[in-house]
């Protein structure tokens, strides 16, 4: 008799669900499950650094020459660019019509610390990228950087004498399975780790996020539409038309991966998990997939342009300043940029806000507005950088002439 085995997705809906519950309701026995959730997400980090490495140096060896490298960067590239674009010209839209930030008091404004010192400069993002010491980088989780050296290393490989290329192709193939058979033994064990994560939030949020969400409910709502306009009309449009593929079919593959973006409010620490359900659930082949979503994890969220976006014009609407067309424009860039700079880590996009307000002039004490409600929309901006990532591959994919499984 075949055993009854539930799928993972559902399991993990499963799982949120009594996390919820739990959280709200024993409030004082949160800690009974919550270091599930702290060894799941341990498990996720110690593997994002070694998997990166491995699949981007494996990616671009097998990709030949230095040609096919440029053509799959720039299509990459390019994809990132453009749906971020289009994922802020939403935000930019609905914040603009709905006006979530006119009338609203300024005095719930939490104070936010050290701020000044997070601030990063757009053009200390891109020195950044370039390590002074690898090993440091890798140490600190510098991820671009991480990146850049294994594009370059990768690069080399196919360069140097035969029998050294064949020696180190294999060796990084073969890291790059390990990677990923560590990745799947862990994805085993989501469903407790997400009951464990959410749980402690809700636990830790329901009632200061109750007191707060009536006055930020508009702006909450604005932030909400405009990312599920982008994440379900937009990037399926583009994935039917410019991808000649099921952008539904393929949804539903990366419940797994949307779900545990959800839950932890990191890409980077769900990129484990992307990897594998774009790849055998809906059949992009490894060497799209280990050059392009370690790399969308780290440098393409549209969710979180999006969200930098409306939030910084709801901060110029709480303030009363009326943005003009020109400063409206440059709100579009930086949040391009900031999106850019965001780590793919848990609020890591709301730091980046302050790029935006030092650029048309806002105060920066803004950010204590939004901060309340941040964690909420962080999970829901999350699943749609990944959800933007995973869709990237498969149009990619199918440019190169592959045959996908959506
Ligand atoms: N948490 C987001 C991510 O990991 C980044 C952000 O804060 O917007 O993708």
């Amino acid at each position: 008799m075949k055993s009854f085995k539930l799928k993972l997705h559902w399991q993990i809906l499963i799982a949120l669900i009594i996390a919820v519950f739990w959280g709200y309701f024993f409030r004082e026995q949160i800690h009974l499950i919550s270091w599930m959730g702290d060894l799941f997400l341990r498990a996720l980090k110690m593997i994002i650094i070694p998997l990166i490495f491995s699949s981007i140096v494996s990616g671009v060896t097998s990709m030949g020459n230095g040609k096919n490298l440029g053509r799959l960067g720039l299509k990459t590239i390019s994809y990132y660019m453009l749906t971020s674009l289009f994922a802020i010209l939403t935000g930019l839209f609905l914040v603009n019509l709905i006006r979530p930030g006119v009338g609203v008091d300024l005095g719930f404004a939490a104070p936010v610390d050290g701020l000044v010192n997070d601030t990063k400069s757009v053009k200390d993002i891109f020195i950044r990228m370039i390590p002074e010491n690898i090993i440091s980088a890798m140490v600190e989780g510098n991820i671009l950087a991480i990146i850049f050296f294994s594009i370059l290393f990768g690069f080399f490989i196919n360069k140097v004498r035969a029998d050294y290329q064949q020696t180190l192709t294999s060796f990084f193939d073969g890291f790059f399975e390990v990677m990923m058979k560590i990745t799947l033994f862990i994805i085993r064990f989501t469903p407790l780790g997400i009951l464990g994560i959410v749980a402690k939030e809700v636990g830790r949020n329901a009632e200061q996020l109750g007191a707060i969400a009536g006055s930020m409910a508009i702006y909450m709502l604005t932030v909400i539409v405009a990312l599920t306009v982008h994440a379900f009309v937009t990037l399926p449009a583009i994935v039917k038309f410019v991808g000649k593929a099921h952008p539904y079919r393929h949804l539903k593959n990366m419940i797994t991966p949307l779900l545990t973006a959800f839950s932890t409010s990191s890409s980077s620490a769900t990129l484990p998990l992307t990897i594998d359900a774009v790849e055998n659930e809906s059949g992009v082949s490894n060497k799209i997939t280990s050059f392009t979503l370690p790399l969308g994890a780290t440098i393409n969220m549209d969710g979180t342009a999006l969200y930098e976006c409306v939030a910084a014009m709801f901060i110029a609407q709480v303030y009363g300043v009326d943005l003009s067309f020109g400063q409206q424009a440059l709100v579009v860039v930086t949040a391009l940029l900031a999106s850019i700079g965001a780590a793919g880590i848990p609020m890591a996009g709301l730091v980046m806000i302050t790029i935006i307000l030092t650029a048309v002039n806002l105060p920066l004490e803004g950010v204590g507005l939004i901060l309340a409600v941040d964690r909420v929309l962080d999970m829901y901006r999350t699943s749609v950088n990944v959800w933007s990532d995973s869709c990237g591959a498969v149009i990619i994919a199918k440019s190169e002439g592959e045959t996908t499984l959506v």
